[in-house]
């Protein structure tokens, strides 16, 4: 299997690859999206490596999601993961919880500044950065997920605001 290195500890084929057997090569135009995003999740995994005290890694990480895929996997027609914005991750479950990871990141000072969505979707954690939708404005969304009757929804918990100094 083919690992090539975007950032320390994530690779270009765990953000690109298409779990429904498509071709999800991530455009080239899209190539600075997919490395910030990448950033961010290094960002992620430092904030939580250092609540834990021990390197926390990101498994089943996921980025890009050209529309075909986005739409074999259900996900929003607007989705950040589209345009290489998105990144879903389940942080190293002997170290975290879902909630309590999502605690973690919403509840440092900084992490959601540039943050549009911080999600607990389908049992990983969803970062998505602002996108052209929203005049890349972030939205600082938090929210979780819940089953209501039968289909998944993701409640708005509420909006972060930054810390007062
Ligand atoms: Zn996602």
């Amino acid at each position: 299997m083919t690992r090539t290195p975007l950032t320390d500890h994530v690779t270009v084929e765990e953000m690109t690859d298409s779990h429904h057997g498509l071709d999800n090569d991530c455009p080239q135009a899209l190539a600075g999206n997919l490395m910030r995003t990448a950033m961010k999740g290094e960002e992620a995994r430092a904030i939580l490596s250092a609540h834990a005290k021990q390197d926390c890694r990101l498994l089943g990480i996921r980025g890009y999601r050209c529309l075909a895929e986005n739409n074999a996997c259900g996900g929003s027609e607007f989705s950040a993961h589209m345009e290489a914005l998105a990144m879903d991750f389940q942080p190293d479950p002997d170290l975290f919880e879902l909630r309590a990871a999502w605690d973690v990141l919403r509840n440092h000072p900084t992490f959601m500044l540039d943050v549009d969505q911080l999600i607990i979707e389908r049992g990983c954690l969803h970062f998505g950065l602002p996108t052209a939708r929203h005049n890349f404005i972030p939205r600082h969304e938090l929210r979780l997920d819940a089953d209501v009757n039968g289909r998944r929804t993701y409640p708005l918990f509420g909006i972060w605001t930054a810390p007062h100094a």
